[in-house]
């Protein structure tokens, strides 16, 4: 049984998911051809620390840097590198914070100047199946009802859903019960209780649902090497209607952030 969050925990959160989604803006605004994922990664390591949080990604088992920047064909858990982003990319930021004992933890998927129509296609399918899922976050139903809520919006475009990799529960630790798949049956899975915070995060690929671990160890790509996105917000189980504590507000509403 997965306890719930407490009104004040849930309040902790909501600040590291302000935190999180401003980082991911601030990212955003930056990305553009010719810019190197570590300059990008800077910018959130500074940001992250100057509104007093701490990069919770930076050393979390050995992990380099303060974002996850996976271009292109690597699904997540790519490294900042020096490698430029070029016009058609795209890149996904997964952006973790530490605060005041609890953790932030989303990501968003950039394309790089003008896409082609199918990469567009991609993020806009991956994207709305998260919110799909949102839908299914309800008190009442199961960790499978997302899972199945995403799985068949996104193969109904005929795009596929990495399933090595999964959501989790949010708190003190960034990986917490229950884990939350992108796939499943309707029914199955973990009992959603309100008060639980959780992360959703599609994976989706363009092509086939098959992944390989690259020999870092952390990279994973696409076994056909077609581009694959990933998006993710926290939102805590209520009943009726999930409450959503990270948003895109900052990086879709008009591209100015206000404090
Ligand atoms: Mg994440
Ligand atoms: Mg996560």
């Amino acid at each position: 049984m997965v306890k719930p969050k407490t009104e004040e925990e849930i309040e902790l959160l909501r600040e590291n998911a302000l935190i999180v989604s401003k980082t991911l803006a601030e990212v955003g605004k930056r990305v553009a051809p010719g810019v190197t994922t570590l300059e990008l990664n800077r910018v959130a390591d500074e940001f992250i620390r100057d509104n007093g949080a701490i990069p919770s990604f930076l050393g979390y088992d050995g992990f380099p840097a303060a974002l996850c920047m996976s271009v292109n064909d690597v699904v997540v858990h790519g490294f900042p590198s020096d490698y430029v982003l070029k016009e058609g990319d795209i890149v996904s930021v997964d952006c973790g914070t530490l605060y005041k004992g609890y953790n932030g933890d989303s990501a968003y998927t950039f394309p790089v100047g003008e896409v082609d129509a199918e990469t567009r296609k991609l993020l806009d399918v991956t994207k709305a199946s998260l919110y799909k899922g949102i839908e299914a976050a309800v008190a009442g139903n199961r960790t499978g009802d997302i899972g199945y809520a995403v799985q068949t919006y996104v193969e109904s475009f005929g795009f596929s859903v990495v399933r090595e990799l999964e959501g989790h529960g949010l708190g003190r630790e960034m990986h917490e019960e229950p884990g939350v798949p992108n796939y499943g049956r309707r029914g199955k899975g973990t009992h959603l209780v309100e008060g639980m915070v959780i992360c959703i995060e599609p994976m989706i690929n363009a092509g086939g649902r098959g992944v390989y671990l690259a020999r870092n160890g952390w990279a994973v790509h696409t076994s056909d090497h077609r581009k694959s996105a990933h998006y993710e917000l926290t939102v805590v189980v209520r009943k009726g209607r999930a409450e959503q504590l990270s948003t895109y507000d900052f990086i879709e509403k008009d591209g100015t952030i206000n404090f």
